[in-house]
C-alpha cells in the first residue's frame, strides 16, 4: 500500500504541515494546512474534511508541484504550450531564484 503524503507547497515548495482541531466539537472539525515556510502564508482551511479529504483537496492541483529545478533559457523555449503550462509556477519562481540559465550558462537577470 502507498502512504500519500502531502505534496509541497505549489508557491514555494516547502513542505506543508496538517493540524486537526475540534473548535466546536466534533461535528465542526476544521482542518489547516499550512506551508512549513513562514514568509509564505499558503494555507487551506477545510471544515468537515477527515484527513483523507484534507489531503486530497490539497494535493488536487492542475500544475506540476514547484520542483526547484534549474532551468536553461533554451529548454523553456523548447517547451509545448501545455508543458510550459504544467510548469509556469516553477519557472516563475526560478527567475526570482536564479534557477534560470541564459546560453552562455549564466544565471538569467
Ligand atoms: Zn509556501
Amino acid at each position: 500500500m502507498t502512504v500519500e503524503l502531502l505534496k509541497p507547497c505549489p508557491f514555494c515548495g516547502c513542505d506543508p504541515h496538517m493540524d486537526f482541531s475540534f473548535p466546536n466539537g466534533v461535528r465542526a472539525e476544521e482542518c489547516l494546512i499550512q506551508c512549513g515556510n513562514d514568509e509564505c502564508g499558503c494555507e487551506m482551511v477545510l471544515l468537515g474534511a477527515g484527513y483523507a479529504s484534507a489531503l486530497k483537496q490539497w494535493n488536487t492541483r492542475k500544475t506540476k508541484p514547484i520542483e526547484k529545478r534549474t532551468y536553461t533559457k533554451a529548454q523553456i523555449k523548447a517547451m509545448d504550450i501545455k508543458e510550459y503550462a504544467e510548469c509556469i509556477d516553477d519557472i516563475r519562481l526560478a527567475l526570482d531564484d536564479g534557477r534560470i540559465l541564459n546560453d552562455e550558462g549564466a544565471v538569467l537577470s
